[in-house]
């Protein structure tokens, strides 16, 4: 997976948050790094994310975002790293292993 960047004009920071604006509610939505890049997204660093500033009327709403900044509880990691996970791939462990005690052991005649 390779590292996205922040939108931002001349920002090398990488992208830790995705920012949506939902034309509709006149809602910007500031989340977690999007796993497919939409039209009217935004991928933005810390800074670009923090200080984001929307036009006059808009909304903006904030959802957990894991940075590398501030500290998430394991639990976030750990839900981020299921979702992550689950949208992205088939599950690696996909051969569980046997039961204790048994081997496999080959046929002889
Ligand atoms: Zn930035």
């Amino acid at each position: 997976m390779s590292v996205r960047r922040c939108t931002r004009a001349a920002c090398p920071a990488a992208a830790v948050a995705t920012l949506t604006y939902v034309y509709a509610d006149q809602t910007a939505v500031i989340g977690p790094l999007a796993t497919a890049a939409e039209p009217h997204t935004y991928d933005l660093c810390v800074e670009h994310a923090q200080r984001l500033s929307v036009p006059q009327g808009w909304n903006v709403i904030r959802l957990a975002i894991d940075t590398a900044t501030s500290e998430p509880s394991r639990d976030d990691l750990l839900a981020l790293a299921d979702a992550v996970r689950e949208a992205g791939r088939p599950r690696p462990e996909a051969e569980p292993p046997g039961p204790p005690g048994l081997r496999s052991v080959p046929p002889r005649d």
